[in-house]
């Protein structure tokens, strides 16, 4: 029986998923939670660790220690694909293009750096990946915005039309007066300095 375990180890971040083991980066040693497939318990013994396959898997045979069968694993390191939860509740593999195009798009002819562009595209990836497996797209959305929102007002309410989709002049009316309070209070602030 294989188990998905994402790890959740502090040091090494939940970057992987370990299939039937708890972290491999930082506690190669001993795995335990090993459910023994014939009387469940997880009271298993690791006999034998053997590499495999250039040491991307690795191979235990193991003994139970309540009904003394003996039986084997296979862990290997998986690359997590972050899926992406959609408003109607469809997912889709987090893809990192597509996040950059949007953002790109919002920044067309403004005065912002590629670097700058790579750096919220970045941030906001590596921030998703503190949500284990799923992030929903509208976290994904406020999360540039709020990026973009610091960075350029005229990108901010490109980026934020298109994902708030206004559908009337009013609500982006407003969106803009919002923006425009912002943006003079931290002129304020600025000149305060
Ligand atoms: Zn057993």
């Amino acid at each position: 029986m294989l188990t998905k375990l994402p790890i959740c180890c502090s040091i090494c971040k939940p970057q992987y998923v370990v299939v039937s083991a708890p972290c491999l980066l930082f506690n190669p040693e001993k795995p335990k939670y090993m459910r023994c497939p014939f009387c469940s318990s997880f009271n298993d013994r690791v006999l034998d660790t053997r590499p495999l396959d250039q040491s991307s898997v690795v191979r235990r045979r193991r003994a139970c220690g309540d009904c003394k069968k003996r039986f084997t694993t296979y862990e290997r390191l998986e690359e997590v694909s972050l899926m992406v939860i959609k408003s109607d509740q469809r997912r889709e593999q987090f893809n990192r293009t597509k996040l950059r195009e949007g953002v790109m798009r919002a920044c067309e002819k403004r005065p912002i750096s590629s670097d700058a562009i790579e750096k919220i595209v970045t941030e906001v990836e590596n921030e998703a990946q503190d949500f284990v497996m799923e992030v929903p797209s509208r976290i994904l959305g406020e999360k540039v915005m709020q990026k973009l929102f610091s960075l350029d007002p005229v990108a901010y309410i490109r980026f934020a039309s298109v994902y708030k989709n206004f559908g009337d002049i009013d609500t982006f009316m407003a969106e803009l007066k919002k923006l425009r309070k912002e943006f003079s209070k931290n002129k304020k602030k600025d000149k305060r300095k």
